[in-house]
């Protein structure tokens, strides 16, 4: 009986990059389509299985049949978490080796005699695993390809060939203050703002090429989605080109996936790195509005002095911080902290390696983030109408950081070159300033529209979800 409903389900095969700020959204996203009655078979190498393991002990999805976890070989040699940080190899490792796996992966699910769910009906894979669409081509079924970026960062790669045209993005240092006034949607950007990667002096430089081509890729996929929303991001919806495929922005998906009801897999987490819960018992003893809380993402890395010079900026403020501190936050080196900064705050101030960011952005007691600028620390600051200090490390963080800061007035840069006054004058600003004040009413302003867009039924990101999966991923049934 239980596999006649089954085989009524379209079935969704989701394949997100394996890196945290990439499995989180496609997470969520799978979460939201299994609630809209999609079986889901979530894609996950080898090296993140036993991450998610060591992170979650023994606490696995059992039982659940109409959403399994299935593992794919890793891309690049099971070595350590480093591995993954030369992004350029672990890219092309991914492209050159991802398919054979991806394409075995989807005629074991095919086939009725072994298999015991239905049939793959759409594949969602993340916007760097291009190589899939090879195999949805040869299954004839629809494709979409997840950005898991901001649309003004989207549009910042698709400008990259512009720019390779213009032949300005081989310009170096002494340049990124230049403001660039012929990118459709971007006008007065400078080339600091634009992705890292294109600050390289080296043409055949590996990243580039990854980009071009995978922008390049992009436009054979059915659609493309993006976790953010009209309201906050349109006028860069609106310059991307028309050669693309239709654009859906379903964001914030945190906040479609509230409306879900409560379930062991609505709770199931996709942290690589095992959570301290003690954060939120900590933020929980603090004043509503008194804590920044300081975390740079998953993948940043920084060096031992620019690790002081934070450390310092944050006790010289006197403000009250919770910071998360990756055991491999520094370069090649432990990230030890002078034994003088841990008396000086050790009153208030809590540091802990890993936490669980969403509910700590949605505590009352945290006032602003000092943030990598991510897109999804960016995204989830704003679900929690927290404003922010930006420190972009690479990719398209740079961008994020541009248009918090200019467009939507809830961020203030730190300069990549940080030092502690800086940090301590902007922590100041932030926690008690006019301008944390302007920010945080900002923050407020875009939460609530933030809200107004994924409400059901007539919000925009909410709609956009719905047409996805009418249009799109249904459509050849
Ligand atoms: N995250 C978390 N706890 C931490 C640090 C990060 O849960 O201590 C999550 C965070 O909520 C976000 C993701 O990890 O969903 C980081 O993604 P982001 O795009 O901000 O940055 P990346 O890690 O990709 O640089």
């Amino acid at each position: 009986m239980g596999s006649t409903i089954l085989s009524e389900r379209p079935h969704a095969v989701c394949i997100p990059f394996p890196a945290q700020g990439h499995v989180n959204p496609m997470l969520k996203l799978a979460k939201l389509l299994h609630h809209k009655g999609f079986h889901i078979t979530f894609l996950n190498p080898e090296f993140n299985r036993r991450q998610l393991l060591k992170s979650r002990g023994a606490n696995s999805l059992n039982g659940l049949s109409s959403f399994r976890f299935e593992t794919i070989p890793d891309y690049l040699r099971p070595t350590d978490v480093d591995a993954a940080r030369d992004l350029p190899s672990f890219c092309e490792s991914t492209r050159k080796t991802g398919l054979a796996p991806f394409r075995e992966l989807l005629s074991k699910l095919n086939d009725t005699s072994s298999s015991d769910v239905p049939p793959v009906t759409c594949i969602i894979a993340d916007g760097g695993m291009t190589f899939t669409l090879d195999a949805a081509e040869e299954l004839g079924i629809p494709e979409v390809l997840f950005w898991t970026t901001s649309a003004c960062g989207f549009l910042a790669y698709v400008h990259v060939r512009t720019l390779i045209e213009k032949d300005v993005s081989y310009l170096t240092d002494g340049y990124l203050d230049n403001v660039i006034d012929f990118l459709p949607g971007m006008k007065g950007i400078r080339l600091k703002d634009m992705p890292s990667f294109i600050r390289t002096t080296d043409k055949d430089d590996p990243m580039i090429d990854i980009i071009l081509d995978e922008i390049e890729r992009a436009k054979r996929a059915s659609a493309i989605i993006l976790n953010t929303f009209n309201s906050m991001e349109h006028q860069f919806l609106s310059a991307l080109p028309s050669m693309l495929p239709p654009i859906y922005s379903i964001g914030p998906l945190q906040l479609l996936l509230n409306q879900v009801p409560d379930t062991d897999l609505k709770r199931f987490g996709s942290n690589l790195w095992k959570e301290e819960p003690e954060c939120l018992e900590w933020l929980g003893s603090m004043d509503p509005n008194s804590v920044v809380y300081v975390n740079f993402g998953s993948s940043t890395v920084m060096t031992l002095d620019q690790l002081v010079e934070f450390a310092w900026g944050l006790a010289n403020s006197e403000q009250t911080f919770l910071w998360i501190i990756r055991p491999d936050l520094v370069f090649g080196d432990s990230a030890i902290l002078p034994p003088e900064f841990l008396a000086d705050t050790k009153d208030r101030a809590l540091l802990a390696s890993w936490c669980p960011q969403e509910q700590v952005l949605n505590h009352p007691a945290i006032r602003g983030f000092l943030t990598h600028s991510g897109w999804n620390s960016t995204i989830e600051s704003v679900c929690g109408g927290v404003p922010m200090l930006c420190w972009p490390f690479f990719a398209e963080q740079q961008t994020n950081c541009r248009y918090c800061c200019t467009e939507w007035g809830i961020g203030m840069e730190i300069n990549n070159d940080v030092n502690r006054d800086e940090v301590e004058s902007l922590v100041r600003e932030l926690m008690e300033g006019d301008k944390g004040k302007e920010m945080k009413q900002k923050a407020m302003e875009w939460k609530k529209m933030a809200e107004e867009s994924t409400a059901c039924p007539n919000g925009s990101s909410y709609k956009n979800l719905e047409m996805m999966i009418n249009q799109v991923l249904l459509s050849i049934r």
